[in-house]
């Protein structure tokens, strides 16, 4: 399993990717790719479902990248079949840390109309108490994830097919839920009634595909058909193609607003929007909001670097490059000693000198999280020998936890959970520190009219702490949620 990353932990982190084909031939080899393109969505783990009419459903499930799994001949012999489907994982609820290889997914049940396979993106915030209730009533679960809790509520349905299972299922289920599923004729998709995760349908050839987002379809050579529904089933067969149904009560939409800054990759689409298209504005919203003099603006890569040159387009502050990243990087280094530990940012990022000398610096990030990382940078932008350092955030203050599908550090360790712009600017010793504001980003991902106070356009829970679904199991473990008034 990569190990985590010594600073990556002063990001959130997306929890999963999936992925599902119907109708081509080696399906696996279209999963495998789709993953690949799906891997920023979640490194810890992978693993692939598929089913031939000859040797039934074969499964592989490995910790580590796609592209150390799922590329070697024997691997992908072992997964034949014209129908598949796949997911990436870092661990949400289910366990944390040490992964246990029964908690990767995807998850299969065997029914008495035959099997099943599914793969979740997001958090069900009531599966403790279904949990309960499963166990009591005589289920016995193989993983500590969430997701399993949907097989067995398909388990214990007595409609008569598997999407009518899934169905009755996902109607206990609270929270966030992209689903795909598959049985031995059907990939399935679905997204929960408030749309919180992506999930996008494609065709290839005469086939067809599921996935988080648009860059896995990019990938395989797939076109981008559209964007399932907020509380949409599809249920697609290769004779029959898509059928769709809407089999929730329908809500008010909430898709997640943070997709748009940071979890995306730049090159999907998202509400009819490139990413990318979408962080510029980030920036130019910013840059009107919160204008500084200054010499540069200087992404901190790699997330950063649409909004930075959104911010210096309006701004008309030049663009540089000024901390360049070590590609090769990433989560690779095995097992870091605590001395190269120490040196933490420098091991990913390094400052350009050449450019940073002497200069009024504006550092654009996406987001501010536990701050470690923030203090670090600003550090070596002014050992660089830069005059000033202004720090322009590209999100809102990251103020609560998110439960629908995000790994964020409990309420106390969001360093905007504890002090106001002017504490966290003090704390992290920057010339100034600006945060797009909430309706800045409402504006920036086309809301025109800002953020609709009454009933929010989005997801925004982790900025303003109003949460679109209970989060009931970790009200029940403590968490306090803001009374409505503030
Ligand atoms: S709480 Fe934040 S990260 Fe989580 S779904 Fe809502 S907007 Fe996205």
């Amino acid at each position: 399993m990569p190990p985590a990353h010594p600073f990556d932990d002063d990001k959130l982190r997306e929890e999963c990717g999936i992925f599902g084909v119907i109708g081509v031939k080696d399906a696996a080899s279209f999963l495998a790719l789709g993953l690949h393109a799906l891997q920023h969505r979640g490194q810890e783990a992978g693993g692939i479902v598929t089913y031939d009419a000859e040797q039934g459903f074969s499964s592989v499930r490995r910790f580590g990248y796609v592209r150390d799994n799922f590329t070697s001949a024997d691997v992908m012999e072992a997964l034949p079949g014209s129908l598949g489907i796949g997911h990436v994982r870092y661990s949400t609820a289910g366990s944390k840390g040490q992964t246990a290889i029964r908690d990767v997914q995807p998850f299969f049940g065997e029914f008495s109309m035959g099997g099943a396979a599914i793969a979740h993106n997001g958090n069900i915030t009531n599966a403790n108490a279904l949990r309960r209730e499963l166990i009591e009533r005589g289920s016995i679960f193989q993983s500590s994830s969430d997701s399993e809790c949907i097989i067995h509520l398909m388990a214990r349905s007595l409609q008569r097919n598997i999407p009518e299972r899934m169905e009755d299922a996902l109607r206990r289920v609270e929270g966030a839920f992209s689903v795909v599923a598959m049985t031995r004729t059907k990939l399935i998709g679905v997204r929960d009634p408030m749309g919180v995760r992506p999930l996008v349908l494609g065709k290839i050839g005469d086939g067809w595909c599921l996935s988080s987002e648009t860059c896995a379809l990019d990938i395989i050579g797939a076109e981008f058909i559209r964007e399932i529904e907020p509380g949409e089933m599809v249920v697609i067969t290769a004779k029959d193609g898509v059928q769709s149904n809407f089999p929730f009560r329908p809500q008010p939409p909430k898709f997640c607003i943070f997709e748009h800054v940071y979890f995306s990759r730049p090159d999907s689409i998202l509400g009819g929007r490139s990413v990318y298209e979408t962080r510029e504005a980030i920036g130019r919203e910013l840059a009107k909001e919160s204008p500084v003099d200054a010499d540069l603006v200087c992404p901190v890569p790699d997330s950063g670097t649409p909004a930075a040159i959104g911010y210096s387009l309006e701004s008309g502050i030049p663009y540089a490059m000024g901390i360049i990243r070590n590609q090769y990087m990433g989560r690779t280094f095995i097992e870091p000693t605590e001395q190269i530990r120490n040196m933490g940012v420098r091991l990913k990022l390094n400052v350009n000198r050449a450019l940073i000398e002497g200069k009024r610096v504006i550092l654009v990030d996406d987001s501010v999280v536990r701050g470690t990382t923030s203090r670090k940078i600003k550090e070596m932008i002014l050992d660089a020998g830069a005059k000033e350092v202004h720090f322009r955030i590209a999100s809102p203050p990251t103020a609560w936890p998110c439960f629908y599908g995000v790994d964020t550090p409990e309420r106390e360790k969001l360093l905007a959970a504890t002090m106001n712009e002017d504490e966290m600017a003090e704390y992290l010793a920057v010339d100034s520190l600006k945060f797009i504001s909430l309706d800045g980003l409402y504006r920036a991902v086309g809301e025109s009219q800002g953020r609709n106070k009454k009933c929010p356009q989005y997801c925004d829970a982790c900025f303003s702490g109003e949460y679109p679904v209970i989060p009931a199991d970790k009200i029940e473990q403590g968490f306090k949620m803001q009374p409505a008034a503030e």
